[in-house]
């Protein structure tokens, strides 16, 4: 009998975990069921994700790094990766403040329902408030501090210090290209051997990907609030959901304009990491997929995809900027305010540092909304009113950052020629 694809049995996994949630849902003893028994196969999932994120950045940066040979290559690589991941960027905060002020989603929130959904998620924005402040009072260089590990042991031990490792990797690349070769060659040579076991404990975490996914959803639809608050936010939502489906329509358009691969070649390649980053709300956690699926289904080159996404999965965060713009601009509608255009202006240039500030883990881009906000004066108790859809969108940005990621990785791939022509393969 013929496998059924991997994208498939995810989406077949993450419908079943909705629909068997709301089964449970029917009965008292059923949300503690999803929550004791089913919810924490999800966590293990996400885990064992996690767990080889800093091991795999690790060996296929410094194995990519190497593998340039020489310098000039890495510096020409590097510098079309940024170019272009503040291009898409920039293009979606734009296409976010288009939206939004042409539906005007926040003027259909009535004074009533302002009230309550501040009453009643007031509260819990304190939490990222906090957070955002602790951000925002360090000096204006702390980012480039930040970057530079003291420590390399206590960097790796956490994954939110994911830009400190590609920092240490990209440096012993460096060092490695710099040597002589007789030396060099046994570390190269392990590397590439740490590498390759990497990728096949992804594929074998993968073989749980679609009971993973049942059990976050499941867990997902049981923690979530009332419909009646999601209904509330529809315009919201439906406006930050357009734009991020535009966005997929622009990468596919772009991919095939500069590297001539169709949409379906590409959507197909990468969907199993969309639909990971949807599940987990988390690219830190989607980037082993997606260095995968890159590598061995879109047919970029080791060398360019170790160095592209990882970076991308830290900085590039197009789905999370858009979302950030529309929901300013919202909140300031909600509390009939009028935005100038200096200030619109003023909020693509936040909320595009404010994305690539955002750690790559659910809920990121929410905090970093907190300083969009208070650059453009709107007032932050309006993160309360948003609150309530924000895990649903976060699962959407997610797979547009992720999507944006592998997007860019092609287009720089073809750019140094480093692309190759794979077969649409239909299993993993
Ligand atoms: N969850 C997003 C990510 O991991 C970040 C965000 O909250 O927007 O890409």
């Amino acid at each position: 009998m013929k496998k059924i694809a991997l994208h498939w049995q995810i989406l077949i996994g993450m419908v079943a975990g909705v629909l068997f949630a709301l089964l449970m849902t029917q009965f008292y003893w059923g949300k503690s069921l999803i929550t004791d028994w089913i919810k924490p196969f999800g966590t293990i999932f996400i885990n064992s994700l996690k767990l080889i994120a800093v091991p795999l950045i690790l060996a296929s940066l410094i194995k990519g790094v190497s593998d340039l040979k020489d310098i000039t290559k890495l510096s020409r690589m590097g510098g079309r990766t940024f170019v272009l991941y503040i291009i898409t960027t920039v293009v979606a905060v734009s296409l976010g403040l288009v939206l939004v002020n042409i539906i005007k989603p926040g003027e259909s929130i009535s004074e009533k329902t302002r009230t309550e959904l501040v009453a009643n998620y007031g509260g819990t924005t304190s939490k990222f408030k906090e957070e955002a402040v602790k951000q925002n009072e360090t000096g204006p260089l702390q980012a480039l501090i930040d970057i530079v590990p003291s420590n390399i042991i206590n960097a790796s031990g956490d994954n939110k210090n994911m830009l400190q490792v590609i920092f240490f990797a990209i440096l012993f690349g460096v060092g490695l290209i710099l040597i002589k070769e007789e030396q060099s060659k046994p570390v190269k040579d392990f590397f590439d051997g740490f590498n390759e076991v990497i990728l096949k404990l992804i594929d074998i975490i993968m073989l749980a990907a679609p009971i993973g996914v049942f059990a976050l959803l499941a867990a997902l639809v049981v923690e979530s609030p009332s419909l009646d608050l999601f209904k509330a936010l529809g315009w919201y939502a439906f406006t930050v959901v357009l734009g991020l489906s535009t966005m997929i329509l622009i990468y596919n358009l772009i991919v095939f304009i500069f590297t001539k691969k169709k949409p379906n070649f590409f959507m197909k390649g990468i969907s199993p990491a969309q639909l990971l980053a949807f599940s987990t709300s988390s690219s830190a956690a989607t980037l082993p997929v997606t260095m995968e699926r890159v590598t061995e289904h879109l047919g970029v080159d080791e060398e360019v995809s170790s160095f592209v996404l990882p970076i991308g999965a830290t900085i590039n965060m197009d789905g999370t900027s858009l979302y950030q713009s529309v929901a300013a601009v919202f909140i300031a509608q909600a509390f009939g305010m009028d935005l100038t255009l200096g200030t619109q202006l003023g909020i693509i240039a936040t909320a595009t540092l404010a994305s690539i500030g955002s750690a790559a883990v659910p809920g990121a881009g929410m905090v970093m909304l907190v300083i969009v906000l208070a650059q453009a004066g709107i007032p932050e108790a309006g993160l309360a009113l948003i609150f309530a859809v924000d895990r649903p969108l976060d699962m959407c940005r997610t797979t547009v950052n992720v999507t944006s990621d592998a997007a860019v990785c092609m287009l720089v791939a073809k750019s140094i020629d480093k692309l190759h022509d794979v077969e649409v393969k239909d299993e993993n």
